[in-house]
């Protein structure tokens, strides 16, 4: 049995079932036994792939999607560029080669990395040992030096925790995680005994009975930092992520080790935990906090906008030896049935900028 599931038994047993968030939030980001504090779990030995680590190709286009966004601001002096969840800080390598095609821009640039793994954090500090602008750790947006700022993160929304509601009778229950009462080194899954009173569920009036709803509490508090961040100065994030463009129903919790789903509550700390993200919500409580909101776009519609089909054939004419390994990233960056359509790209910005790059259609 993994140690953090000894360690979650024994509290469920003392205190009662705990909600999926704080269940979400133990298994990846228990200090001690959590799944992202003790491991560098990306890249094909580890337990899940991400774009970033498929083709240098994506890092390379939100370089240049930086390099713009910096230009769109009037170039100021110092640009803050702040990376949530940086994971082996590969992104951030690929950013900061393809940004080479403007020096100013490099000049202006200081990097912050957000990242609550010390394993990650490590990582990243040897991935970007020659960078060739400053790069530093913050625990958070809000401890990143002030000024423009362009917030960039990619599958880091997806980590947040979520809950879950499930309506009956008309009223919505909240899903938690207890013990098996056949079986004490169990962990099962189980609905609150009383209704929730406290969660705003206006948007799912309309569910029918039975249906299962996510909430994910972290979405408005995002929203909150960009907007104080990008109060008196120009600001522009970018989020990318999967997740449908419109809020759907249904369980998404999903657990990922080695490549290969696996039940959420088998061995948590050991599995990688995500939920969808919900881009209807993003973009409106983006709307409500008075940022303009662009997208969301799937990842295959941005990544061509911003040049993705050129860069491909540039890197071919340069390495014909790799043609058919530069398609297979491609495709797999933008093909419908891998993650061009499931994964999307939203921009929230502060009003009066242009349209970001790789939004214009
Ligand atoms: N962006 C990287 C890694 C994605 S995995 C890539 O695309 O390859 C998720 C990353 O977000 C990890 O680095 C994880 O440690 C970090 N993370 C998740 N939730 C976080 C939080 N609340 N604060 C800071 N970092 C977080």
């Amino acid at each position: 049995m993994s140690p953090l599931k000894t360690r979650l038994l024994k509290r469920i047993a003392a205190e009662g079932p705990m909600n999926i968030a704080s269940f979400m939030g133990a298994a990846l980001f228990d200090p001690t036994d959590g799944f992202y504090p003790t491991r560098d779990p990306l890249g094909a030995d580890g337990d899940f792939i991400t774009a970033p680590e498929i083709s240098q190709m994506f890092g390379e286009m939100i370089g240049l999607w930086c390099v713009q966004s910096w230009r769109d601001m009037g170039r100021p002096d110092r640009i803050q560029i702040i990376e949530l969840g940086p994971g082996r800080g590969i992104m951030m390598s690929d950013i900061l080669r393809a940004a080479k095609v403007d020096k100013a821009f490099l000049r202006a640039a200081n990097v912050t990395l957000v990242e609550a793994s010390p394993a990650l954090e490590r990582v990243q500090g040897q991935t970007l040992a020659d960078a060739p602008c400053p790069v530093s750790w913050a625990g958070s947006i809000a401890d990143a030096p002030l000024g423009p700022s362009l917030i960039i993160g990619n599958e880091f929304l997806d980590c947040l925790p979520i809950r879950q509601f499930v309506k009956k009778d008309g009223a919505f229950f909240e899903r938690v995680v207890a013990i098996d009462p056949n079986n004490e080194d169990a962990l099962i899954f189980a609905l609150s005994p009383a209704p929730d009173k406290y969660e705003d569920f206006n948007a799912y009036e309309d569910a029918e009975d039975g249906a299962l709803v996510e909430i994910c509490p972290g979405i408005p508090q995002f929203i909150d930092d960009l907007t104080e961040r990008f109060t008196g100065y120009a600001g522009r994030a970018l989020m990318i992520d999967y997740g449908p463009a419109r809020s759907e129903t249904g369980d998404s919790l999903q657990a990922l080790k080695k490549h290969t789903k696996v039940d959420p509550l088998a061995e948590p700390g050991d599995a990688d935990l995500t939920a969808r993200v919900d881009f209807e919500v993003l973009a409106r409580e983006g709307n409500y906090g008075g940022l303009a909101v662009f997208g969301p776009l799937p990842q295959a519609e941005f990544l061509r906008a911003l040049g993705l089909d050129a860069r491909a054939a540039l890197l071919t004419r340069s390495a014909q030896d790799r043609a058919d390994v530069l398609a297979r990233q491609a495709a797999r960056l933008t093909d419908d049935d891998q993650m061009g359509q499931l994964f999307k790209a939203i921009c929230l910005q502060s009003p009066g900028l242009l349209t970001p790059p790789g939004f214009e259609a």
